[in-house]
């Protein structure tokens, strides 16, 4: 096959990879080609969204994403799914209390002001499904809330293509800088291109090597249980996230059971534990009782992509200037992609940045300033 040369070739075609080659189309940035094998995270993602964060550059990557979801259907013609029911963090001790209140502080700060700390009496309200033994208290956003991980995608990918995006279904399987630009072996032929897009997701890392730059993400494997069809929860019940981590959410007419754990000694491996799935319904008779009696119709697992202080990574590589970095959100991906997309997209074309996003460059882990680490619970 003859190369080709492209202005930029961005590799993963998952929401984050399709919305950056959108932003780039509108922004007239030339010749854009999406490489991608299939089989990421977006498919598996399940579609929460949420301005409750614990550092202020995450809070604005949420207001800017919110916004833009809010004319998403204008921007795509596509309807990203967006129905604010909220999200309910539930503190299980006097320390994660505080840290839900730092949290508000920080999204004070940005001018979010539509969390709020709830007492018991509040969280019994907004979800009546649940037992509080063992809550003592709770933040809550009435306009955090849902999405649709894949009519994003959709809307991007179908915006993207009608510009005159190209994509190709194939594995790039080498990088190599190639003057001011880089070569880029695939499964399907070699392709030349100015600028390289590492979207490859929970794969970062491994795209990096090829070009042997240290991208430090990593895939962290994140189970799903899904029950049958139920009207067990009222459908207003926000997303309910307690303070281990056990999470859950009504969606269509049955409900998604989530309960973070350490991945296995394979950290690509998605297969679903037994044991897993054991404690997980334990969990759900002693927190939720409502659900007890409702089976599971199936399971499922996908990867987050994690980065070492769990934010994302946006900007040039360090020590390839021709390979940009737009991964490691770190299980918020789908949530940021409009954003992000954006984001670097003004970047690439030397246009300013609608936030200040110094916060997430990738040289920040060699300069020893890392993001503190901190989460909501
Ligand atoms: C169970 C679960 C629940 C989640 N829930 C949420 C949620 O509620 N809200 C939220 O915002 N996020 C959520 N996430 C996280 C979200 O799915 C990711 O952050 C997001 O999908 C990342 O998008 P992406 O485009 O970077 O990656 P992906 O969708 O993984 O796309 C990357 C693509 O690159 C391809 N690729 C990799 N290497 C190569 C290569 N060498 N050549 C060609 N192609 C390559 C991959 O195959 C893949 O198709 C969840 C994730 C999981 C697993």
């Amino acid at each position: 096959m003859s190369q080709v040369s492209w202005d930029v070739l961005v590799v993963g075609g998952g929401v984050i990879g399709w919305s950056v080659a959108h932003h780039l189309a509108r922004f007239g940035a030339g010749r854009i080609l999406v490489v991608d094998r299939g089989g990421g995270s977006t498919e598996r993602a399940t579609g929460g969204f949420r301005a409750q964060f614990a550092t202020e550059v995450n809070v604005r990557l949420s207001l800017l994403s919110r916004e833009k979801l809010l004319r998403f259907a204008e921007e795509t013609g596509v309807d990203p799914g967006f129905r604010a029911n909220g999200y309910l963090f539930l503190a299980g001790t006097e320390a994660q209390s505080r840290q839900l209140a730092a949290a508000l502080e920080v999204q004070r700060a940005c001018g979010c002001d539509e969390a709020r700390l709830v007492e018991i009496d509040e969280v019994r309200r907004l979800a009546p499904s649940i037992r509080v033994d063992g809550v003592v208290s709770g933040a809550f956003s009435p306009r955090d809330g849902f999405i649709r991980p894949m009519e994003i995608h959709r809307g991007y990918m179908e915006s993207a293509l009608r510009a005159g995006v190209e994509r190709l279904q194939g594995e790039a399987t080498g990088l190599e800088r190639d003057g001011a630009g880089i070569r880029v072996e695939t499964s399907v032929g070699r392709q030349q291109a100015a600028v390289v897009v590492n979207a490859a997701g929970a794969w970062a890392g491994r795209l990096g090597a090829l070009a042997g730059v240290e991208v430090p993400v990593r895939p962290l494997r994140r189970q799903v249980a899904v029950t049958v069809p139920t009207e067990a929860l009222p459908p207003s019940t926000p997303m309910v996230i307690f303070g281990d981590g056990f999470h859950f959410r009504g969606v269509d007419d049955h409900v998604l059971l989530l309960w973070p754990t350490e991945g296995g000694t394979d950290p690509f491996d998605v297969s679903v534990e037994p044991e897993w799935v054991e404690r997980l319904l334990e969990a759900v008779r002693q927190r939720v009782p409502a659900l007890a009696g409702v089976p599971l119709a199936s399971t499922y697992a996908g990867l987050y992509e994690m980065s070492p202080d769990e934010h994302a990574l946006l900007g040039p590589a360090p020590g390839l200037e021709s390979l940009f970095l737009v991964n490691g959100s770190s299980g918020h991906g789908v949530m940021h992609a409009p954003a992000l997309g954006q984001l670097a997209a003004e970047m690439l074309t030397g246009r300013p940045p609608s936030l200040d996003v110094r916060a997430l460059r990738p040289s920040r882990f060699a300069e020893g300033a890392p993001n503190p680490l901190r989460r909501l619970l």
